[in-house]
C-alpha cells in the first residue's frame, strides 16, 4: 500500500485528462493522474478518434487505387486488401501515440497510477492498481475525466461479433457483405465509410428524418446526397426494435419510427452507434455527494461540482463530446485551480466529419440564426469553381458563410469538401476575433489552394464573389 499527498489527482487518462494533467505540470502543480485502461490515450487514442482515422486514411487510399488512380493515368492492378495488415498498423499508430502521451506525464512530472480510481471522501482517492495493489491518495483538488461509453440499444444486445458497438467496428476480423448501422451521427458515418470502401454493402438506419443531427441542414442534405451517391443507404425515420442473431448473420426488426407496420432487415454485421454517455461507474460520487444528471452527466458550474474541491471536464459533463472539447475543459479547469482566469467559449468548439468529402462546421447552423431571430446575410461557394479542388478531381461540396446582416460579424461557417477539416480553423480564429465576413474576405489567401473557397464563400456575403 503506497500513500502520497498531491495538488491535484485527474482520474482518466482521455484528452481531458491528460491534458488536464500536463497543465498542472506546467503551472508547477503537484500532479497525479490515474487510468484504469492499462494505456493513457482515454477512448480517442485508443478507440476512438486515432484508430478511426487511421481505419479511414487507409481505406480511403485503398478506394483511390481501386477507382480514381487510372483516371489520372496511373495504372495499378486491382488493389488487394491485407486486412490484418491494415489493422496492424492502426494499432502500431495507437500505441505510438499512447506511449506518446505517458512520455508527456514524465516530461511534466505527473505521476501516473495504472489502476481504477475511486473516490473516497473529501480529498481522497484509493487507487485499486491493475497490478493488485492499492494506493491512497489525498489531494486539494479532484478532477474527474472518465468520459464517456457507447449508449446502447434496447432490444440489440452488442456481442462485438455481430453486433458491435464502435469499439468492436474498430477491428473487425473481415469484411462484412452486409453492414447495418444504426444511427446517422458521425461516428457511424465514418466507420460505415470504412467498411463500404472494403467491400460492405452499408445501410443506415435512422430515427430522426434527416442524418448528422447538429449539422446545418442544407449541409446534411448535401452530405446525404454525396454519401448515396458513393453506394451508402439510408432507411431514415425507422427505429430498430429487436435483433436476432444467428448462423446466417443478423435479424433486424424496423419500424417507422411514428408508429406502423414493422418490416425485418438482414445484415452480417450490426454496429449499434447511437450516440455516447457519460461514464461514472464505481465512481464513488456519493461519498463526496455529487449526483448525475438523468443521462449521467455531472452538472458543473465552471467545472466545479457540487462537493468543494472536486471538479469534472470532458465528456462526462455537458457539451460536445469532442476531444478538443475535452482539452479546452482541462486547460481552464487546471487554471481555475491555479488561481488563474480559465475559460472555454463553446460556440468556437468547430466538429469534423473525417468522410471523403469532409464536412466541418463552426458556430451556429442556419436554422440556429433563424430560430434567433437575427436578420443574417449567407455567402456560398462551391468546389466545383475552385482551382485546385478541379485539378485534384475533388469538387464535390461548398463552404458556407452565415453573418449578421446589420454588423457583418460571422456567427457560423459550414463546409463540405476536401480537406475542409483542416480549413475550419481559419474560421474558429476569425470567430473567436469576432471577425467579420469582410475581414476574412480581404484577407490574401494561397493560390492554389481549397482555401481560396473559404475566401470567395466569405465575399458572397456582401456578393462579391469573384471567381464564379
Ligand atoms: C469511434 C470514435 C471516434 C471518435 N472520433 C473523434 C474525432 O475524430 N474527434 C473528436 O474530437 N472526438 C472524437 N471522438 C470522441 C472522443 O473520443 C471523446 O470526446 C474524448 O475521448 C473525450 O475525452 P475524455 O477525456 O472526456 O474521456 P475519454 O477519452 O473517454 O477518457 C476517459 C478515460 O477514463 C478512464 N476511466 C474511467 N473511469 C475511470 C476510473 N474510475 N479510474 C480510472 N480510469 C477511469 C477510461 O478508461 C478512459 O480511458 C470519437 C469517439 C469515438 C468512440
Amino acid at each position: 500500500m503506497a500513500d502520497d499527498n498531491f495538488d491535484v489527482v485527474i482520474i482518466g487518462g482521455g484528452p481531458g485528462g491528460y491534458n488536464a494533467a500536463v497543465r498542472a505540470g506546467q503551472l508547477g502543480l503537484k500532479a497525479a493522474i490515474v487510468e484504469s485502461r492499462g494505456t493513457l490515450g482515454g477512448t480517442c487514442l485508443n478507440v476512438g478518434c486515432m484508430p478511426s482515422k487511421a481505419l479511414l486514411h487507409a481505406s480511403e487510399l485503398f478506394e483511390a487505387a481501386g477507382h480514381e488512380f487510372s483516371t489520372i493515368g496511373i495504372e495499378v492492378p486491382a488493389p488487394k486488401l491485407n486486412l490484418v495488415q491494415m489493422m496492424k498498423a492502426k494499432q502500431d499508430s495507437v500505441t505510438a501515440l499512447t506511449k506518446g502521451v505517458e512520455f508527456l506525464m514524465k516530461k511534466n512530472k505527473v505521476t501516473y497510477y495504472a489502476g481504477f480510481g475511486k473516490i473516497a471522501g473529501a480529498g481522497k482517492v484509493v487507487v485499486t492498481g491493475n497490478d493488485g495493489t492499492t494506493s491512497n491518495l489525498t489531494t486539494k483538488n479532484i478532477v474527474i475525466a472518465t468520459g464517456s461509453e457507447p449508449t446502447p440499444l434496447p432490444g440489440v444486445d452488442v456481442d462485438q461479433k455481430q453486433i458491435v458497438d464502435s469499439t468492436g467496428a474498430l477491428s473487425l476480423p473481415a469484411v462484412p457483405k452486409s453492414l447495418v448501422v444504426v444511427g446517422a451521427g458521425i461516428i457511424g458515418l465514418e466507420l460505415g465509410s470504412v467498411w463500404r470502401r472494403l467491400g460492405a454493402q452499408v445501410t443506415v438506419v435512422e430515427f430522426l428524418d434527416r442524418i448528422t443531427p447538429g449539422m446545418d441542414t442544407e449541409v446534411a442534405t448535401a452530405f446525404q446526397k454525396t454519401l448515396t451517391k458513393q453506394g451508402f443507404s439510408f432507411k431514415l425515420g425507422t427505429k430498430v426494435t429487436a435483433a436476432k442473431t444467428g448462423a446466417k448473420g443478423v435479424e433486424l426488426t424496423l419500424e417507422p419510427a411514428a408508429g406502423g407496420a414493422q418490416e425485418k432487415l438482414n445484415a452480417d454485421v450490426v454496429l449499434v452507434a447511437i450516440g455516447r454517455r457519460p461514464f461514472t461507474q464505481g465512481l464513488g460520487l456519493e461519498t463526496v455527494g455529487v449526483e448525475t444528471d438523468k443521462r449521467g452527466f455531472i452538472p458543473t458550474n465552471h467545472f466545479k461540482t457540487s462537493a468543494p474541491g472536486v471538479w469534472a471536464i470532458g465528456d462526462v459533463i455537458l457539451g460536445p463530446m469532442l476531444a478538443h472539447k475535452a482539452e479546452e475543459d482541462a486547460v481552464a479547469c487546471i487554471e481555475l485551480i491555479a488561481g488563474k482566469a480559465g475559460h472555454v467559449d463553446y460556440n468556437l468548439v468547430p466538429s469534423v466529419v473525417y468522410t471523403s468529402p469532409e464536412v466541418s462546421w463552426v458556430g451556429q447552423t442556419e436554422d440556429q440564426v433563424k430560430a434567433s431571430g437575427v436578420a443574417y446575410k449567407t455567402g456560398k461557394f462551391p468546389f466545383t469553381a475552385n482551382s485546385r479542388a478541379k485539378i485534384n478531381h475533388e469538387t464535390d461540396g461548398f463552404v458556407k458563410f452565415i453573418a449578421d446582416a446589420k454588423t457583418d460579424k460571422v456567427l457560423g461557417v459550414h463546409m463540405m469538401g476536401p480537406q475542409v477539416g483542416e480549413m475550419i480553423g481559419e474560421a474558429c480564429v476569425l470567430m473567436a476575433f469576432s471577425g467579420a465576413s469582410e475581414d476574412l474576405a480581404r484577407i490574401c489567401h494561397p493560390h492554389p489552394t481549397r482555401s481560396e473557397a473559404v475566401r470567395q464563400a466569405a465575399m458572397g456575403v456582401e456578393n462579391w464573389t469573384m471567381q464564379m
